[in-house]
């Protein structure tokens, strides 16, 4: 174990920035190091709880920068965008100030897979972001570079720390009963481990002098600056990442890797690629196929889809194509031809830890040699730009060669590149050093979020800074009062944030980590269109969401959504009517016919339990006989009658259309899963009897490597069973059925 002592210099300086905003040389109750989208978030999540926070990062200008793809959300990123909103965050809301192009993926498929993505004007998300930050109460922007961290005076940290071995880490406590509140300390033993806590930072001013800055609680997202190694062919150079508007790169952060590594984290080498950017004037848009934006659009942020307001550049018409272009077997030559141009890294030997699922060109013909082509679509970076981002052709071959296979492709044969692409290879963190409030389990007080923890993505990163600096925000706030913080922690059924967040700290990652919607186990109830609902009650009752506004929305979306269940449940039809008003086989469907005898009559919202049936659909035929209806009383009325004059119903508006429908269409399945998770729950406390023999006689099903651990281990609950990286849902259920049947 190492000892630290530290001086007690005051912070005298902070190197401001006279570009954008003020600084001040105050402690704080919290510091977030890193302006990139983990960083936004932390540092807007700690100042909502009420801490003061400063957010300090290398270039204030940078912050917010969209370092690699123009756009935010798709399929799984755009349900942890809109979980990031429901808990008052900001990057819902500026995406929809900075978008240009939006779609709503998955369109045709259940609600569950949809996700909203929108392609982003670069320097419209950089501005807004900026400008929410610049005005956030408790928040203070600071300009400079952290090399090092403080400890309390005398604070010793045990650098063997329990992950090193995986099958140590029974520590934690499971998400799921941790997500109601319960204490974060699990056992004594992990008490004694934290002995910790840090103090401080030391920021490194230009003349090579250091000041330091106090704070309660420090969130470190500092993203692919740790030990940043950029590659573009042989080439090799330090940095963080190529800026935009310039040839400059921005430095690495290597003294705050070198305090990790002193302090016994332990760090892999992760890498990630950015493709070249295109002279839009050069591409030939007529060979490439079109693929206009959606308008009207599903805007990212719960309140603009309450109040029915439109992404603002969706409402000015201010809106831009974009276009697709493919390769193809002369491509793919190239591509194959000039492998031996491409960078050799530090990871896996010489080849690269990269994102799996966001892979180079090379990498993708690499592993499907029998297609004939990938499509690649050309993103316009911003209204008032020529640059193009071509997605999906990222490869960090010697600038020349990047411009042959570009010019083998559909409508760019003549293009000319801006700027070429590149690969970056950084540090990151094992994400098991990790509790589930993203605290460190060694140095209290500090967090970790972002791309530093084995991610990738800027939602993934912005999800991570939400629970990062509320509960860094929490923490410090209730040490005023000598009080500790009940963890602000979100389950898998709670959210793709608390699915992100648990798979990372128990399993760990060995490659970056994306979302998808596979990941989660109750994707039929974690869906983009219910994230207010699953989600801002509880950001409410643990301080991180404060605006009247949303929760306000909230409510009343939950009204008016009960309201329309309750119409379609009431409104009842013969089931020959319902197929004659219908006029199309839809309703007249094998299932309704097999069951619907002569005389039956069915609810509306039986009508839409069924496949391929419409809200739209059924809400129109309620309306039609609602009308007739009025018609029927106000003739009576007029006859002088006294009859009661019925109301009709208009359509569902979008700011509730998709709740609605996936409400009664998964009614089923949900329920189902509330069972499932209940028995869950429930299965945690369960005893694993301690003679089981954890052997493939006994456990045919399970891997050779959770047997192994299971033995070494030998959990006495499922929770603690559920606690072991590695070990899957499915090996989790099924070791629960054996052990059950044996009780
Ligand atoms: P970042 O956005 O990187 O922000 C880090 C911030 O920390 C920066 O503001 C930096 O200035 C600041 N900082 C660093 N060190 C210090 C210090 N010591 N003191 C103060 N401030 C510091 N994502 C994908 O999803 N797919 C991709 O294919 C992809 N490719 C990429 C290619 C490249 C070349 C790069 C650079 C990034 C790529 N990304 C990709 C990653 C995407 O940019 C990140 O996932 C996302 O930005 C991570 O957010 P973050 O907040 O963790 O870190």
């Amino acid at each position: 174990s190492q000892s630290f002592s530290t001086t007690t210099r005051k912070a005298s300086l902070i190197r401001s920035s006279s570009r954008l905003f003020a600084s001040s040389a105050e402690e704080y109750d919290v510091v977030v190091i890193g302006g990139g989208h983990a960083g936004c978030e932390a540092c807007t999540a700690a100042a909502r709880t009420g801490a003061k926070t400063a957010l300090l990062t290398q270039n204030l200008s940078t912050i917010g920068e969209l370092s690699c793809n123009p756009s935010i959300g798709g399929i799984g990123k755009g349900h942890l965008v809109r979980e990031i909103d429901a808990l008052g965050g900001v990057m819902g809301d500026v995406a929809d100030k900075a978008g240009i192009h939006f779609r709503m993926l998955n369109r045709r498929k259940g609600p569950a897979v949809r996700g909203p993505r929108g392609q982003m004007d670069r320097d419209l998300y950089k501005n807004n972001m900026q400008a929410s930050l610049s005005n956030y109460e408790n928040l203070h922007l600071v300009e400079g570079s952290v090399e090092d961290l403080l400890l309390d005076e005398g604070d010793q940290i045990d650098s063997v720390v329990s992950f090193v071995d995986p099958t140590e880490d029974l520590t934690l406590l499971n998400s799921l009963s941790n997500s109601k509140g319960a204490s974060l300390s699990s056992s004594d033993a992990n008490k004694d481990k934290r002995k910790a806590r840090i103090r401080g930072v030391v920021v490194k001013n230009e003349d090579g002098s250091t000041t330091e800055i106090m704070a309660k609680c420090v969130v470190i997202t500092t993203g692919t600056f740790l030990r940043g190694v950029l590659m573009l062919g042989k080439d090799r150079y330090s940095g963080g990442r190529h800026l935009r508007d310039s040839e400059e790169v921005e430095p690495p952060s290597v003294g705050l890797a070198n305090t990790l590594a002193r302090f016994g984290f332990p760090l892999g080498r992760l890498k990630t690629g950015t493709p070249a950017r295109l002279d839009g004037k050069t591409i030939d848009w007529d060979a490439c196929t079109i693929q206009p934006s959606e308008n009207p659009a599903a805007p990212f942020s719960h309140i603009r889809q309450f109040l029915g307001e439109q992404p603002p550049n969706v409402a000015k018409n201010t809106l831009i194509d974009c276009y697709m272009s493919r390769t193809n077997e002369e491509t793919h030559k190239l591509v194959m031809d000039y492998a031996h141009t491409l960078p050799e890294y530090d990871g896996m030997d010489g080849k690269g830890n990269g994102p799996r699922y966001c892979p180079s060109i090379y990498k993708k013909v690499e592993r499907f040699p029998d297609r004939n082509g990938h499509n690649s679509f050309l993103e316009p970076e911003g209204l008032n730009t020529d640059l193009v981002y071509p997605n999906g052709m990222s490869g960090p071959y010697p600038p020349e060669i990047q411009e042959m296979i570009f010019r083998t492709m559909p409508g760019l044969a003549n293009v000319e590149i801006v700027r070429p692409g590149y690969d970056v290879e950084y540090d990151y963190v094992n994400p098991q050093s990790l509790t589930h409030t993203l605290e460190t389990k060694t140095i209290s007080g500090l967090f970790l979020a972002g791309q530093i923890c084995g991610t990738t993505g800027y939602e993934e990163a912005g999800a991570q800074g939400v629970i990062a600096g509320a509960n860094a925000g929490r923490a410090a706030v209730a040490s005023y009062d000598g009080d500790s913080a009940s963890p602000f922690i979100l389950g898998r059924d709670e959210g793709y944030i608390g699915v992100l967040i648990d798979d990372l700290v128990t399993r760990g990652t060995q490659e970056p980590y994306r979302m998808f919607t596979s990941r989660a186990e109750y994707r039929i109830s974690l869906r983009a269109d219910n994230a207010d609902l699953r989600l801002t009650r509880k950001g409410v009752e643990y301080g991180v969401v404060r605006d009247e506004e949303r929760i306000a929305s909230v409510e009343a979306r939950e009204m008016l959504i009960e309201d329309r269940v309750n119409v379609l449940r009431n409104f009842k039809l013969f089931v020959t009517d319902w197929a004659e008003r219908d006029g199309t086989d839809l309703m007249a469907g094998d299932a309704m016919n097999r069951k619907g005898r002569e005389g039956h009559k069915k609810s509306g919202e039986e009508v839409l339990g069924m496949p391929h049936v419409t809200l739209e659909s059924v809400e129109k035929i309620v309306a039609e006989v609602q009308q007739e209806e009025r018609e029927r009383a106000l003739a009576a009325a007029a006859a002088g009658d006294d009859v009661e004059i019925p109301s009709v119903i208009q359509g569902s508006p979008p700011s509730i259309y998709d709740t609605v429908e996936a409400t009664i269409k998964y009614k089923s399945y949900v329920s189902r899963q509330h069972k499932d998770m209940e028995s869950w729950r429930k299965a945690q406390g369960v005893r694993i009897p301690p003679e089981l023999e954890y052997n493939h006689e006994s456990l045919p099903t399970l891997s050779k490597e959770e047997l192994e651990k299971l033995s070494k281990i030998r959990p006495s609950t499922f929770a603690e069973a559920s606690q072991i990286s590695g070990m899957t849902p499915q090996s989790l259920v099924y070791l629960y059925h054996v052990v059950t049947k044996r009780i």
